[in-house]
Protein backbone atom coordinates (compact mmCIF):
# COMPACT_ATOMS: atom_id res chain seq x y z
CA UNK A 1 0.00 0.00 0.00
CA UNK A 2 1.18 3.52 -0.06
CA UNK A 3 2.88 4.86 2.46
CA UNK A 4 1.17 8.08 2.30
CA UNK A 5 -2.46 6.21 2.95
CA UNK A 6 -0.63 3.66 4.84
CA UNK A 7 0.22 6.75 8.03
CA UNK A 8 -3.62 8.18 7.39
CA UNK A 9 -4.64 4.37 8.15
CA UNK A 10 -2.37 4.17 11.12
CA UNK A 11 -4.83 3.31 14.00
CA UNK A 12 -7.66 2.01 12.38
CA UNK A 13 -8.40 -1.48 12.52
CA UNK A 14 -6.26 -4.22 10.12
CA UNK A 15 -9.77 -4.87 7.70
CA UNK A 16 -9.72 -0.77 6.63
CA UNK A 17 -6.69 -1.57 4.55
CA UNK A 18 -8.57 -3.67 2.53
CA UNK A 19 -11.72 -1.90 1.92
CA UNK A 20 -9.77 0.71 1.32
CA UNK A 21 -7.38 -0.72 -1.48
CA UNK A 22 -11.43 -2.17 -2.33
CA UNK A 23 -12.62 1.58 -2.62
CA UNK A 24 -9.75 2.68 -4.53
CA UNK A 25 -8.94 -0.45 -6.86
CA UNK A 26 -11.89 -2.51 -7.83
CA UNK A 27 -14.39 -0.59 -7.20
CA UNK A 28 -12.30 2.57 -8.78
CA UNK A 29 -13.98 5.12 -6.93
CA UNK A 30 -13.15 9.03 -7.93
CA UNK A 31 -14.66 10.82 -4.85
CA UNK A 32 -14.31 9.30 -1.06
CA UNK A 33 -17.85 10.50 -0.70
CA UNK A 34 -18.43 7.21 -2.50
CA UNK A 35 -17.04 4.48 -0.37
CA UNK A 36 -20.18 3.49 2.07
CA UNK A 37 -18.05 0.78 4.68
CA UNK A 38 -16.11 3.82 5.97
CA UNK A 39 -16.65 6.32 8.75
CA UNK A 40 -17.35 9.62 8.25
CA UNK A 41 -14.22 10.89 9.83
CA UNK A 42 -11.84 8.91 7.75
CA UNK A 43 -13.75 9.56 4.47
CA UNK A 44 -13.31 13.31 5.55
CA UNK A 45 -10.05 13.08 6.69
CA UNK A 46 -9.21 11.18 3.06
CA UNK A 47 -10.85 13.47 0.94
CA UNK A 48 -8.38 15.95 2.44
CA UNK A 49 -4.90 14.58 2.82
CA UNK A 50 -5.64 12.04 -0.68
CA UNK A 51 -7.93 13.26 -2.75
CA UNK A 52 -8.68 10.84 -5.33
CA UNK A 53 -9.47 13.72 -8.49
CA UNK A 54 -7.37 13.54 -11.88
CA UNK A 55 -7.32 16.38 -13.54
CA UNK A 56 -7.03 15.30 -17.13
CA UNK A 57 -7.65 15.75 -20.78
CA UNK A 58 -7.99 12.87 -23.53
CA UNK A 59 -7.46 13.19 -27.03
CA UNK A 60 -9.06 10.31 -29.41
CA UNK A 61 -7.81 7.75 -31.84
CA UNK A 62 -9.89 4.92 -33.00
CA UNK A 63 -8.09 2.58 -30.91
CA UNK A 64 -6.02 4.62 -28.64
CA UNK A 65 -6.33 7.18 -25.83
CA UNK A 66 -3.31 9.67 -24.89
CA UNK A 67 -4.86 11.43 -21.52
CA UNK A 68 -2.44 14.55 -20.74
CA UNK A 69 -2.38 14.60 -16.70
CA UNK A 70 -1.74 18.06 -14.67
CA UNK A 71 -0.12 17.07 -11.22
CA UNK A 72 -0.32 18.91 -8.34
CA UNK A 73 2.48 21.24 -8.72
CA UNK A 74 1.31 21.79 -12.66
CA UNK A 75 3.52 19.65 -14.02
CA UNK A 76 1.87 17.82 -16.79
CA UNK A 77 3.04 14.09 -17.93
CA UNK A 78 1.48 12.23 -20.63
CA UNK A 79 -0.05 8.23 -20.70
CA UNK A 80 -1.24 6.72 -23.45
CA UNK A 81 -4.08 3.53 -23.96
CA UNK A 82 -3.91 1.42 -26.49
CA UNK A 83 -6.80 -1.10 -27.74
CA UNK A 84 -5.49 -4.58 -28.82
CA UNK A 85 -8.24 -7.06 -30.51
CA UNK A 86 -7.70 -9.24 -27.12
CA UNK A 87 -6.08 -6.64 -24.73
CA UNK A 88 -6.04 -2.91 -23.34
CA UNK A 89 -2.63 -1.56 -22.88
CA UNK A 90 -1.18 1.48 -20.46
CA UNK A 91 2.07 3.34 -21.83
CA UNK A 92 2.82 5.00 -18.00
CA UNK A 93 5.33 7.86 -17.63
CA UNK A 94 7.88 7.30 -14.92
CA UNK A 95 9.04 10.67 -15.13
CA UNK A 96 8.08 14.01 -16.15
CA UNK A 97 10.44 14.60 -18.90
CA UNK A 98 13.51 12.61 -19.38
CA UNK A 99 17.16 14.07 -18.87
CA UNK A 100 19.03 11.37 -21.46
CA UNK A 101 18.00 13.20 -24.73
CA UNK A 102 18.37 10.73 -27.47
CA UNK A 103 17.84 12.32 -30.48
CA UNK A 104 14.88 10.57 -31.98
CA UNK A 105 12.91 11.15 -28.95
CA UNK A 106 10.75 14.44 -28.27
CA UNK A 107 10.68 13.26 -24.46
CA UNK A 108 14.39 13.67 -24.43
CA UNK A 109 14.51 16.65 -26.62
CA UNK A 110 12.60 18.75 -24.20
CA UNK A 111 14.43 17.99 -20.92
CA UNK A 112 14.14 16.69 -17.09
CA UNK A 113 11.49 17.69 -15.05
CA UNK A 114 11.18 15.50 -12.42
CA UNK A 115 11.10 12.08 -11.10
CA UNK A 116 7.59 10.60 -10.58
CA UNK A 117 5.90 9.55 -6.65
CA UNK A 118 4.68 6.10 -6.89
CA UNK A 119 1.18 7.66 -6.56
CA UNK A 120 1.74 9.67 -9.59
CA UNK A 121 2.40 6.41 -11.78
CA UNK A 122 -0.60 4.37 -10.24
CA UNK A 123 -2.91 7.47 -11.21
CA UNK A 124 -2.14 7.39 -14.78
CA UNK A 125 -3.55 3.68 -14.90
CA UNK A 126 -6.27 4.23 -12.66
CA UNK A 127 -7.65 7.36 -14.70
CA UNK A 128 -7.88 4.99 -17.60
CA UNK A 129 -9.32 2.21 -15.44
CA UNK A 130 -12.15 4.41 -14.06
CA UNK A 131 -13.13 5.23 -17.70
CA UNK A 132 -13.61 1.95 -18.45
CA UNK A 133 -15.61 0.30 -15.89
CA UNK A 134 -17.96 2.11 -17.64
CA UNK A 135 -17.47 0.10 -20.26
CA UNK A 136 -17.01 -3.74 -18.26
CA UNK A 137 -13.23 -3.39 -19.85
CA UNK A 138 -10.72 -3.76 -17.60
CA UNK A 139 -7.02 -3.08 -17.85
CA UNK A 140 -4.73 -6.08 -19.18
CA UNK A 141 -1.46 -5.19 -19.77
CA UNK A 142 0.72 -2.26 -18.77
CA UNK A 143 4.35 -0.84 -20.23
CA UNK A 144 6.68 1.27 -19.11
CA UNK A 145 7.57 3.17 -21.79
CA UNK A 146 6.45 6.48 -21.76
CA UNK A 147 8.18 9.73 -20.73
CA UNK A 148 11.09 9.24 -18.81
CA UNK A 149 13.63 6.59 -18.02
CA UNK A 150 11.79 4.21 -15.29
CA UNK A 151 15.62 2.94 -14.31
CA UNK A 152 16.12 6.50 -13.32
CA UNK A 153 13.31 6.22 -10.60
CA UNK A 154 13.60 2.83 -10.01
CA UNK A 155 13.03 2.37 -6.49
CA UNK A 156 9.15 4.05 -7.26
CA UNK A 157 9.02 2.16 -10.32
CA UNK A 158 9.26 -1.17 -8.40
CA UNK A 159 7.12 -0.03 -6.11
CA UNK A 160 4.50 0.74 -8.53
CA UNK A 161 5.07 -2.30 -9.85
CA UNK A 162 4.16 -4.54 -6.49
CA UNK A 163 0.76 -2.12 -6.31
CA UNK A 164 0.07 -2.86 -9.85
CA UNK A 165 0.37 -6.58 -9.14
CA UNK A 166 -1.03 -7.38 -5.85
CA UNK A 167 -3.90 -9.19 -5.24
CA UNK A 168 -5.48 -6.54 -3.40
CA UNK A 169 -4.46 -3.98 -5.77
CA UNK A 170 -5.05 -3.71 -9.52
CA UNK A 171 -4.07 -7.73 -9.48
CA UNK A 172 -2.73 -7.80 -13.22
CA UNK A 173 -0.05 -10.50 -13.86
CA UNK A 174 4.08 -10.00 -13.87
CA UNK A 175 3.62 -11.52 -17.48
CA UNK A 176 1.57 -8.34 -18.33
CA UNK A 177 4.10 -5.58 -17.36
CA UNK A 178 6.95 -4.61 -19.24
CA UNK A 179 9.89 -1.90 -18.45
CA UNK A 180 11.71 -0.12 -21.20
CA UNK A 181 15.49 0.94 -20.29
CA UNK A 182 18.18 2.54 -22.37
CA UNK A 183 19.95 0.10 -20.75
CA UNK A 184 21.02 1.38 -17.49
CA UNK A 185 22.52 -1.66 -16.17
CA UNK A 186 22.55 -1.52 -12.57
CA UNK A 187 18.73 -1.32 -13.26
CA UNK A 188 18.81 -4.46 -15.12
CA UNK A 189 20.69 -6.07 -12.53
CA UNK A 190 18.42 -5.26 -9.77
CA UNK A 191 15.05 -6.03 -12.19
CA UNK A 192 16.88 -9.42 -12.39
CA UNK A 193 16.70 -9.64 -8.18
CA UNK A 194 13.11 -8.46 -7.48
CA UNK A 195 10.69 -11.05 -6.90
CA UNK A 196 7.75 -10.21 -9.40
CA UNK A 197 8.58 -11.60 -12.84
CA UNK A 198 8.02 -8.27 -15.15
CA UNK A 199 9.43 -8.39 -18.66
CA UNK A 200 12.36 -6.16 -19.68
CA UNK A 201 12.78 -4.54 -22.93
CA UNK A 202 16.22 -3.01 -23.77
CA UNK A 203 16.14 -0.05 -26.47
CA UNK A 204 18.97 -0.76 -28.56
CA UNK A 205 18.91 0.82 -31.69
CA UNK A 206 22.26 0.39 -33.21
CA UNK A 207 24.69 -2.65 -33.02
CA UNK A 208 27.26 -0.14 -33.33
CA UNK A 209 28.96 2.11 -30.44
CA UNK A 210 29.74 5.61 -32.42
CA UNK A 211 25.98 5.52 -34.37
CA UNK A 212 24.23 4.78 -30.97
CA UNK A 213 26.19 7.44 -29.19
CA UNK A 214 25.33 9.73 -31.99
CA UNK A 215 21.19 8.55 -31.06
CA UNK A 216 21.46 8.23 -27.14
CA UNK A 217 24.47 10.44 -25.83
CA UNK A 218 23.98 7.91 -22.50
CA UNK A 219 26.01 5.32 -24.51
CA UNK A 220 29.10 6.94 -23.64
CA UNK A 221 28.42 5.34 -20.08
CA UNK A 222 26.46 2.36 -20.74
CA UNK A 223 28.16 0.80 -24.31
CA UNK A 224 27.22 -1.65 -25.99
CA UNK A 225 29.72 -3.91 -24.33
CA UNK A 226 28.39 -3.13 -21.07
CA UNK A 227 24.56 -3.71 -21.89
CA UNK A 228 25.50 -7.00 -23.46
CA UNK A 229 26.82 -8.45 -20.01
CA UNK A 230 24.14 -6.81 -18.18
CA UNK A 231 21.50 -8.92 -20.09
CA UNK A 232 23.83 -11.94 -20.21
CA UNK A 233 23.97 -12.10 -16.50
CA UNK A 234 20.04 -11.31 -16.40
CA UNK A 235 18.49 -13.74 -18.55
CA UNK A 236 21.11 -16.14 -17.03
CA UNK A 237 19.60 -15.83 -13.74
CA UNK A 238 16.12 -15.44 -14.56
CA UNK A 239 15.56 -17.78 -17.67
CA UNK A 240 13.15 -14.87 -19.16
CA UNK A 241 13.33 -13.32 -22.36
CA UNK A 242 14.52 -10.21 -23.10
CA UNK A 243 12.93 -7.75 -26.07
CA UNK A 244 15.24 -5.72 -27.72
CA UNK A 245 13.85 -2.50 -29.19
CA UNK A 246 15.18 -1.08 -32.55
CA UNK A 247 13.86 1.47 -34.04
CA UNK A 248 14.31 2.00 -37.94
CA UNK A 249 15.44 5.25 -39.46
CA UNK A 250 16.33 5.50 -42.46
CA UNK A 251 20.20 5.69 -43.58
CA UNK A 252 20.63 5.67 -39.74
CA UNK A 253 19.74 2.62 -38.21
CA UNK A 254 18.39 0.04 -40.87
CA UNK A 255 21.82 -0.18 -43.26
CA UNK A 256 21.72 -4.21 -44.12
CA UNK A 257 25.36 -4.32 -42.23
CA UNK A 258 23.89 -3.72 -39.13
CA UNK A 259 20.99 -6.23 -39.61
CA UNK A 260 24.25 -8.41 -39.79
CA UNK A 261 26.02 -6.93 -36.63
CA UNK A 262 22.95 -7.64 -34.76
CA UNK A 263 22.68 -10.55 -35.71
CA UNK A 264 26.36 -11.35 -34.48
CA UNK A 265 25.81 -9.51 -31.56
CA UNK A 266 23.16 -11.23 -30.21
CA UNK A 267 24.68 -14.82 -31.33
CA UNK A 268 27.59 -13.53 -29.03
CA UNK A 269 25.45 -14.00 -25.92
CA UNK A 270 25.99 -16.66 -23.87
CA UNK A 271 22.21 -17.36 -23.68
CA UNK A 272 20.35 -15.60 -26.51
CA UNK A 273 17.03 -15.90 -25.14
CA UNK A 274 15.76 -12.23 -26.76
CA UNK A 275 13.68 -11.18 -29.30
CA UNK A 276 14.56 -7.97 -31.39
CA UNK A 277 10.98 -5.84 -31.81
CA UNK A 278 11.89 -3.49 -34.80
CA UNK A 279 10.01 -0.16 -34.16
CA UNK A 280 9.44 2.51 -37.17
CA UNK A 281 10.36 5.79 -36.54
CA UNK A 282 8.05 8.18 -35.71
CA UNK A 283 8.13 11.26 -36.54
CA UNK A 284 8.79 13.69 -33.07
CA UNK A 285 8.97 17.25 -34.31
CA UNK A 286 12.25 17.38 -33.15
CA UNK A 287 15.10 16.31 -35.36
CA UNK A 288 13.68 16.80 -39.22
CA UNK A 289 16.56 15.05 -40.74
CA UNK A 290 15.20 11.35 -39.46
CA UNK A 291 12.95 9.31 -41.42
CA UNK A 292 11.14 6.32 -41.02
CA UNK A 293 12.65 3.18 -42.88
CA UNK A 294 10.69 2.23 -46.54
CA UNK A 295 8.53 -0.58 -45.52
CA UNK A 296 10.66 -2.62 -47.87
CA UNK A 297 13.72 -2.21 -45.92
CA UNK A 298 12.08 -2.87 -42.92
CA UNK A 299 11.49 -6.18 -44.09
CA UNK A 300 14.59 -7.06 -45.30
CA UNK A 301 15.99 -5.78 -41.80
CA UNK A 302 13.77 -8.41 -40.14
CA UNK A 303 14.30 -11.24 -43.10
CA UNK A 304 17.63 -11.11 -42.31
CA UNK A 305 17.50 -11.63 -38.05
CA UNK A 306 15.03 -14.58 -38.70
CA UNK A 307 17.56 -16.47 -41.45
CA UNK A 308 19.83 -15.81 -38.55
CA UNK A 309 17.25 -17.53 -36.02
CA UNK A 310 16.41 -14.40 -34.39
CA UNK A 311 12.70 -13.77 -33.19
CA UNK A 312 11.92 -10.63 -34.65
CA UNK A 313 8.32 -8.68 -34.55
CA UNK A 314 7.65 -5.37 -35.81
CA UNK A 315 5.26 -3.04 -33.33
CA UNK A 316 2.48 -1.35 -34.84
CA UNK A 317 3.15 2.63 -34.96
CA UNK A 318 -0.52 3.69 -33.00
CA UNK A 319 -1.34 7.47 -32.13
CA UNK A 320 0.61 9.39 -34.58
CA UNK A 321 -2.55 11.97 -35.17
CA UNK A 322 -2.55 12.57 -31.61
CA UNK A 323 1.09 12.91 -30.67
CA UNK A 324 0.80 9.63 -28.81
CA UNK A 325 2.94 6.77 -30.48
CA UNK A 326 6.61 5.91 -28.85
CA UNK A 327 9.02 9.01 -29.00
CA UNK A 328 6.04 11.99 -29.65
CA UNK A 329 4.78 11.94 -25.88
CA UNK A 330 5.99 16.42 -25.08
CA UNK A 331 3.85 16.44 -21.64
CA UNK A 332 2.52 19.49 -23.47
CA UNK A 333 -0.56 20.55 -26.16
CA UNK A 334 0.82 19.78 -29.73
N1 LIG B 1 13.21 5.69 -21.65
C1 LIG B 1 12.90 4.36 -21.93
C2 LIG B 1 11.43 4.09 -22.06
C3 LIG B 1 10.56 5.08 -22.80
S1 LIG B 1 10.72 5.21 -24.52
C4 LIG B 1 13.63 3.90 -23.18
O1 LIG B 1 14.14 4.74 -23.90
O2 LIG B 1 13.70 2.70 -23.37
C5 LIG B 1 9.93 3.78 -25.20
C6 LIG B 1 10.49 3.34 -26.54
O3 LIG B 1 10.16 4.26 -27.60
C7 LIG B 1 12.02 3.24 -26.53
O4 LIG B 1 12.45 2.06 -27.13
C8 LIG B 1 12.39 4.46 -27.36
O5 LIG B 1 13.67 4.33 -27.90
C9 LIG B 1 11.30 4.50 -28.40
N2 LIG B 1 11.23 5.77 -29.12
C10 LIG B 1 11.59 6.99 -28.68
N3 LIG B 1 11.40 7.92 -29.64
C11 LIG B 1 10.89 7.27 -30.72
C12 LIG B 1 10.45 7.69 -32.03
N4 LIG B 1 10.51 8.95 -32.40
N5 LIG B 1 9.98 6.72 -32.85
C13 LIG B 1 9.89 5.43 -32.45
N6 LIG B 1 10.27 4.99 -31.25
C14 LIG B 1 10.77 5.89 -30.38
FE1 LIG C 1 14.43 9.36 -22.48
FE2 LIG C 1 13.69 7.00 -23.52
FE3 LIG C 1 13.21 9.30 -24.83
FE4 LIG C 1 15.70 8.39 -24.61
S1 LIG C 1 13.99 7.40 -25.69
S2 LIG C 1 15.03 10.48 -24.30
S3 LIG C 1 15.65 7.50 -22.57
S4 LIG C 1 12.34 8.67 -22.88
Amino acid sequence: MLTKLKKILEGQPAYRYKQVNEALFKSLVSNWDEVSNLPKELKEKLSQDFPLEINAKIFKEPRVMKALIELEDGICIESVLMMYEKRNSICVSSQAGCALGCTFCATGQNGFKRNLTVWEMIVQVLFFARLFKEKGERIDNIVFMGMGEPFLNIDNVLEAIKILNDKDGFNIGARSISVSTVGITEGIKRLSDFPIQVNLAVSLHSPDDKVRSQLMPINKKYSLEKIFMAIDNYIIKTNRKVMLEYIMIENVTDKIKMAKELAVLIKSLEKPLVMVNMIPYNESGVISKYKPSSPERMEEFKMILIREGIDCIMRRSFGTTIAGACGQLAGKES
